[in-house]
């Protein structure tokens, strides 16, 4: 047994350190299906409280809808539990099949690959298509799993300011010389609910001859005015060669991603990616739940537009409250708070009066850019939306931040 006293102390030591830092990250368990009410056992042990979540990636309300679920039943019923394969040996079914059709027509592009994960997609996607000779020029504050696919590529690095369209010009100036380049982009970044310029890419890209990767995974379902994501709310369907998107959040959220785009990427992926080859196919019961999905969505625009409705109406009332959001469309609204303390604070008693959100700080946001992240989602009715407003005025007024602004809220309390 190698697993010494001297291992053990340095790994208890590290969550020492984790803890002392005040960023150890406490699971709660929720006893009910996911949804706008969730019972929630918090600190574990506590009795479970019935609170409203505003703060799952549940946008469209799909997660525990009735015929989602029924469609998952008749999933495992007419196709089985596991696979027990990987795709290329026997893990494909009809079915698999089936939803990579439904995803590109929805996502108008060429052509779809299944992942087991979002993350899985992007750990995959550049190591197939790009090699020492190529580029790889990310915005800087793409997604963790977008980082980890760049680094097991061996491509070039590059990377611009967030979303500045100067600095990515110069960086294709920059590499002007290379094989193939590729602009790499969020859709829409999750900590501050903001848009990638995708048009402007979209000229730049064309202008410079470089292609263009996208990860939609806060956008796939709502985003645009059928839904189909970044691309379209910017007006460049067809004009992006890779969106890379997950299943785990407005689609029904249980699991799963794709690589969608060009025709000759996603043969590529097929034959080279590794988490595809390596990793096992999606489970039939999802896959089914997943095709119900795109049908409802892709049926009608009702879910997404009501998501836009909530969204607005969530972001003027906090707006008039007094309360210093960023400002934006999406549904994840970032209430700027600077303090890491304060947004702790405030969270916890959101909390106590039922509304379940959370405090987000360094590292996970710069530092003094401390916020609670609240996330809307058509499973909202008005009522859900008006008690999280006066539990957030009635809180806001406890700390005394009604009305202020970046410099008030960081003189009161620090950062
Ligand atoms: C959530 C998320 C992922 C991970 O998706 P999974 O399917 O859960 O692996 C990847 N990229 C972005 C931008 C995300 O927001």
């Amino acid at each position: 047994m190698a697993y010494s006293n001297k291992a053990r102390d340095f790994f208890s030591n590290e969550l020492k350190n984790i803890n002392t830092a005040g960023t150890f990250k406490e699971e709660r368990y929720i006893e009910s299906p996911q949804g706008a009410n969730i019972n929630v056992e918090f600190p574990v042990g506590a009795k479970p409280k019935e609170v409203l979540n505003f703060c799952a990636n549940n946008y469209l309300g799909l997660s525990s809808h009735p015929e989602v679920i029924e469609a998952a039943h008749q999933g495992l019923n007419e196709r089985g539990y596991g696979m027990s394969s990987v795709r290329f040996i026997c893990g494909t079914q009809d079915i698999h099949k089936e939803l990579e059709t439904k995803l590109t027509k929805f996502l108008g592009t060429e052509d779809t690959i299944l992942f087991p994960s979002c993350m899985d997609a992007n750990a995959g996607v550049f190591d197939v298509v790009l090699d020492k000779e190529d580029a790889m020029i990310s915005d800087r504050l793409v997604h963790a799993s977008i980082v980890d696919g760049m680094r097991l590529c061996k491509a070039q690095l590059y990377n611009y300011k967030h979303s500045n369209m100067d600095h990515l010009e110069e960086k294709l100036k920059e590499t002007q010389n290379l094989r193939l380049r590729m602009i790499i982009t969020d859709g829409v970044f999750s900590m501050d609910g903001d848009i990638a310029k995708l048009d402007e890419i979209c000229d730049l890209a064309e202008k410079y001859d470089a292609m263009v990767m996208v990860d939609d995974s806060h956008a796939t379902g709502f985003m645009g005015k059928n839904g189909r994501g970044t691309h379209e709310h910017c007006g460049v369907i067809g004009r992006i060669d890779i969106i890379t998107t997950t299943l785990g959040k407005a689609l029904g959220g249980a699991s799963g991603g794709c690589v969608s785009g060009r025709k000759e990427i996603v043969d590529l992926c097929r034959q080279r990616a590794r988490p595809y080859l390596f990793s096992n196919t999606m489970p039939p019961v999802i896959v089914a739940a997943a095709n119900k999905v795109i049908d409802l969505i892709s049926k009608t625009t009702d879910r997404r537009d009501k998501l836009e409705k909530n969204t607005k109406y969530f972001r003027d009332k906090m707006t008039a409250a007094g309360f210093d959001i960023r400002e934006g469309v999406h549904p994840i609204v970032p209430i700027m708070l600077y303090n890491a303390k304060l947004a702790q604070d405030m969270a916890r008693d959101l909390y106590e009066e039922g509304i379940y959100v959370i405090g987000f700080s360094f590292p996970v946001v710069p530092k003094g850019q401390a916020r609670i992240r609240v996330q809307v989602s058509a499973a909202h009715e008005k009522e859900h939306l008006d008690k999280a407003i006066a539990a957030f005025t009635k809180i806001g007024a406890k700390y005394q931040i009604l009305g202020k602004k970046k410099d008030e809220i960081i003189a009161q309390y620090g950062y």
